[in-house]
């Protein structure tokens, strides 16, 4: 379970206790600076391998990128982490000397150094939620950046609500029947890729509950010894997965065709041959359902 924590930052710049500090102007000169770029949800990927340009405080402000699109993402010793979102026309005005490509954001996980994850997931989540959020909810007013572009600040004085980032807690599961466990996928996938049961947390419902509910739901069975084992932020969707094994005293599946298009039992044997004659593709080693999995082969 090496990846399970690859979206965990370790580093994050206090922001609470440096409230006073609007923007990277009022950090102080003292920093270097490792600055990431995000287009469109596309994380600029510079000459092929880099993923961050290296500046000072002055090289920043002849960015002249505004407050609203800049991000503190961590803090390393004298290094400051920034993030900033821009027009891709923006971008190749700042990168006007380099090559360099706008990319996903699931191909950068696989590309890029573990300790530089955390912080292209957060600069990521983040911008998604600052574009969803442009207005108020409750006048309709603009939003303004707040803590660092860690929350947002209603701009009409009379109103001044501040949100943070929406998290949603989902629940996944590694349903087990004696020696076997159940693998499903979705319609929507792609092709052979299987995993463990999952779905969103409802209100008034504990996450036990939850847990019962969905597996009854997609497949027809009643559960019991419902255990929680470990949790995973996934930035793709701002989901807090939460992971648990439950155990079914029966395989007989009814699928709930308009969520699930197959599931399958499968002893360890079973699933590792399916595996590895590509009958079945796993999900990504980094995914909380991998982990799950990978935690029931080693017992
Ligand atoms: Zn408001």
């Amino acid at each position: 379970m090496k990846y399970l924590h690859l979206f965990s930052n370790k580093n994050k710049f206090d922001y609470n206790s440096d409230s006073n500090k609007k923007n990277i102007e009022a950090i102080g000169n003292n920093y270097s600076y490792k600055c990431f770029f995000i287009s469109n949800g596309k994380l600029a990927v510079i000459s092929k391998e880099l993923f961050f340009l290296t500046c000072n405080k002055d090289d920043i402000k002849k960015l002249n990128i505004n407050q609203k699109n800049q991000y503190i993402l961590g803090k390393e010793k004298n290094t400051i982490i920034a993030g900033f979102s821009v027009s891709e026309g923006k971008l190749k005005k700042i990168l006007f000397n380099k090559s360099f490509t706008l990319t996903d954001i699931r191909e950068c996980f696989n590309l890029a150094k573990k300790t530089i994850i955390p912080y292209i997931s957060s600069l990521y989540s983040l911008t998604k939620w600052h574009k969803n959020n442009v207005f108020c909810a409750l006048c309709g007013s603009k939003n303004i950046s707040s803590d660092l572009g860690h929350s947002l600040k209603c701009s009409s004085i009379s109103c001044r609500n501040k949100i943070f980032p929406r998290i949603d807690p989902t629940v996944i599961m590694l349903i087990r029947n004696e020696d076997k466990i159940l693998l499903a996928r979705n319609a929507i996938w792609k092709k052979k890729l299987y995993s463990c049961l999952a779905g969103f947390s409802e209100p008034n419902e504990s996450l036990e509950e939850t847990v019962e509910r969905e597996t009854y739901e997609e497949v027809g069975l009643n559960i019991h010894n419902i255990n929680y084992k470990f949790s995973q932020f996934w930035p793709i969707s701002n989901n807090l997965m939460i992971g648990f094994e439950a155990t079914s005293n029966s395989l007989d599946l009814k699928i709930n065709r308009l969520e699930i298009e197959d599931a399958i039992w499968v002893t360890k044997k079973q699933l590792l041959k399916l595996s590895k004659d590509k009958e079945i593709i796993l999900p990504k080693k980094y995914a909380i359902a991998f982990c799950l999995i990978e935690n029931w082969l080693r017992k």
